[in-house]
């Protein structure tokens, strides 16, 4: 009796400490995370969705992608450069092409992680990718519309000195 709970004991400490250095790791991972994606990169309007050429600002209504009635529902400008979002009408079609891409990279992803490194069986990884693909679609559409945009438009930094200083002197 005593023997199983010195031993359970010791399998919590042992699990508190792998748990506490995973955090440790886990936080510096993502602290680098943040310092390799700043704004002015492509990567960061592409990942965030703010505006292509200030990335001042979100380009959508609501910043949660998984508010299903608002996944798609973007501002007309932004509010900083008055940049205009849709170029042309019917412009965000294009990024349905995007999304296949983005759509084949995560289902290889659920289909490596699952298959791969869990070990599941095939038919669970299938699963899984169906899943994936349902449980990520809003982010999907998001990051395929912020990549769609982010080919047409760069990171200008002549205008966002131009309208940060307008703002200031509104
Ligand atoms: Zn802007």
């Amino acid at each position: 009796m005593n023997n199983t709970i010195a031993i359970l004991s010791y399998n919590c400490y042992n699990a508190s400490v792998i748990l506490f250095y995973l955090r440790i790791v886990l936080e510096n991972a993502k602290v680098k995370v943040l310092v390799m994606i700043r704004k002015g990169m492509k990567l960061y309007s592409i990942l965030f969705g703010v505006c292509p050429k200030c990335h001042q600002e979100s380009m959508y209504q609501n910043k949660n992608p998984y508010v299903l009635s608002e996944v798609i529902k973007m501002r007309e400008t932004c509010s900083h450069c008055k940049t205009k979002y849709q170029i042309e009408p019917s412009f965000f079609y294009g990024s349905m092409y995007v999304s296949y891409a983005v759509g084949i990279a995560f289902a290889v992803a659920a289909f490596i992680i699952s298959y791969n490194i869990l070990g599941f069986s095939l038919t669970i990884a299938f699963i899984a990718i169906v899943v994936t693909l349902i449980a990520f679609m809003p982010v999907i559409m998001r990051l395929s519309r912020n990549i769609w945009i982010n080919l047409f438009m760069s990171y200008d930094k002549e205008l966002v000195k131009k309208s940060t200083t307008e703002l200031k002197q509104h």
